[in-house]
Order: C-alpha cells, then structure tokens, then sequence
C-alpha cells in the first residue's frame, strides 16, 4: 500500500533531484502549526512549484482549501501529478499563469508569498485585496538562503546583489505598511507574517 508518507518522501526526492527549491521541514513545521492555530480555512499561494507547501497545508487541516498559482509548466504539471496522487484535487486548486497576470476574485484567511523574490511587493500589493479581515499574508526566504544577513561586498554576483536589495526594500515596505502589523521569525529561510489589522480596531 502506497500512503502518504511514502507519496511525500517521493515529492521531496523529485524536488532535491531536480532543484526545486521546495519549503524546508523548518518552514512547514512553522506554516502548518501557523494554520492549526488560526484556524485558517482558505489559503492563496503564489508559487506553488510541484505543490509540496500546498499538500502539506492541505494535509495538516482536513477542511482547508488552497488555490496556488505556479507559471512554470513543467513544475505545475507535476504539481497536477502530486495533487491527484495524494487524492486532494478538491481542495487544492491549481492555475498555471504569472501570478502577476493573474485576476483571483475571492478572499483568503492567509495568502502565501513564495515566487520570484524580486516581486514581493508587486505580489503584496496585488493581493491583499484578496485578504480577509484579520488574515496574514506569509512570505519565505526573508533571508534569501542567509544572503540578506551578508555584507553586500561578499555577494559575487550582481544579480543575486539585486535579489537581496529588493527583499531589504520589501522588509522596509512590510515594516513601513500601518494596515499590518509585521514579525519576521527566524526560521526555515526566513519567514515573514504580516498581519491585517482589522479596520476600526486599536
Ligand atoms: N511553495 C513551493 C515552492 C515554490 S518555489 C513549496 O515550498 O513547495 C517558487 C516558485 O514560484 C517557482 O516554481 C517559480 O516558477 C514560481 N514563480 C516565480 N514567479 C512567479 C510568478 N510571477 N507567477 C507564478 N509563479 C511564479
Ligand atoms: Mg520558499
């Protein structure tokens, strides 16, 4: 018999394989304690990648529902595998698109940033009218695999400088936004919550 664990093991194997930079145990420890805890019942991911975060958020709470957005076709049509392997096609929803390209209608108790880093905030901004009162919005790899606590000077490559640089100005952005109130954990990779205040509140 073929259970979860074993379907799991298998997912994490093909993203270590083929360089899928999936969650760290650290981080999803971290995310599904998080939804435990707040009740979370909707859930809008960016970057979903082959769809590991998405079916260990979807396991550890048994009503929860995701829509995760991935725009690279090979991962998601793995992710399309995975989903349907792990029998969760009715809570997990899949798009294949940019986000950034991407119009999502409904609202989310939580909304998990987990893309191109340099786009942080263009992602903040274009979803959190898709969060609910009192939701969070997530975003991984604050550190940048530990570049961000680096000096600068001892960052090779000016493209990954230029990586770090924006998720500096999107930890002043979260720090700077008064509608939420923001606390970046070290764990996994880094993890930001941000917290909507809920209008008219102290
Ligand atoms: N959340 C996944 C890992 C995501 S890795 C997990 O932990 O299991 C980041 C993914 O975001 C990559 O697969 C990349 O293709 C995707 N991505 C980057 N920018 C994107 C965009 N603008 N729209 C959709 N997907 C994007
Ligand atoms: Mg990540």
């Amino acid at each position: 018999m073929v259970n979860n664990y074993t379907l799991i093991k298998e997912i994490k194997e093909y993203a270590i394989d083929n360089k899928v930079p999936i969650m760290n145990q650290e981080g999803i420890d971290f995310l599904t304690t998080f939804i435990i805890k707040h009740q979370i019942k909707k859930v809008l991911e960016i970057g979903s990648a082959i769809g590991y975060s998405a079916i260990m958020m979807s396991l550890c709470s048994p009503s929860l529902k995701i829509t995760t957005i991935e725009r690279d076709e090979t991962r998601y049509l793995e992710a399309v595998r995975n989903v349907k392997k792990l029998k969760l096609e009715d809570r997990i929803t899949l798009i294949f698109n940019d986000a950034l390209r991407t119009k999502i209608d409904d609202k989310f108790d939580l909304i998990f940033i987990d893309a191109a880093k340099a786009q942080n905030i263009k992602f903040f901004e274009l979803f959190e009218k898709n969060l609910n009162d009192g939701g969070f919005i997530i975003t991984d790899n604050m550190y940048f695999h530990g570049l961000v606590k680096k000096n600068e000077k001892e960052i090779k490559s000016r493209n990954v400088r230029g990586i770090v640089r924006k998720i500096k100005d999107y930890i002043a952005f979260l720090k700077e936004n008064d509608n939420y109130n923001t606390t970046i954990y070290d764990i996994g990779d880094g993890i930001a919550v941000s917290e909507k205040k809920t209008r008219g509140g102290v």
